[in-house]
């Protein structure tokens, strides 16, 4: 299905684990900006620590450097039949970018996936995932803050894109499989409206 999507939720809300599970199924790429850098951050490359100075502190890496990098990802020719961003955009001047990318390509986003869920909970998963995986910011002053950057500074971008007509809002609470078909029915009711 060649269909353009972003998917926003609060850290911890399952995006990473969804977004694959959708784009398999969609045949669509899962672009993930926090995935990237991390791969970046392994790699020990320029961007990777750069990356990581931030990350490692729950800040946003600056937008300058997060732009270019999703301009290339989505020049590439696997993004041409569509794709799901995971993490992008972060913040209103992030959605102004990619307006403007998309414009350039006279395409739009489609649709606007909101996984929804409780802070309390999703701090309780961000501690599991760190005890399991080790990465960088999942300490419980760092998830804190990333939630508090979620609230300030991407929660905006949820009502733009609601005024816009193009948000749909999905349950992050239930299980794996549950919010995975609850995402995928969703998407397609609203798709056919
Ligand atoms: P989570 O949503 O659980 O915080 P992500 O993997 O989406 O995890 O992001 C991890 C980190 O990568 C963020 O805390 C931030 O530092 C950085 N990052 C990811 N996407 C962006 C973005 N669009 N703009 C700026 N920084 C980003």
């Amino acid at each position: 299905m060649s269909v353009r999507l972003i998917l926003v939720g609060p850290p911890g809300a399952g995006k990473g684990t969804q977004a694959e599970l959708l784009c398999e199924s969609l045949g669509i790429p899962a672009i993930s900006t926090g995935a990237i850098f991390r791969a970046h951050a392994q790699a020990g490359d320029e961007l990777g620590q750069l990356a990581e100075s931030y990350t490692s502190r729950g800040e946003l890496v600056p937008d300058e450097v997060t732009n270019k990098m999703v301009a290339v990802r989505l020049a590439e020719p696997d993004a041409a039949g569509g794709f799901l961003l995971d993490g992008y955009p972060r913040n209103l001047s992030q959605v102004a970018e990619l307006d403007s990318m998309l414009g350039e390509s006279g395409n739009q986003i489609d649709a606007v996936l909101c996984l929804v869920a409780d802070d309390d909970e999703v701090v309780q998963r961000l501690l599991g995932r760190a005890a399991e995986q080790g990465r960088v910011d999942d300490t419980e002053t760092v998830i804190r803050h990333r939630i508090e950057l979620y609230h300030a500074q991407t929660e905006p971008l949820v009502s733009l894109y609601r005024e816009r007509g193009i948000l749909v809002e999905v349950n992050g609470m239930g299980s794996i499989e549950s919010v995975a078909q609850n995402l995928v029915s969703e998407l397609k009711a609203f798709l056919t409206k």
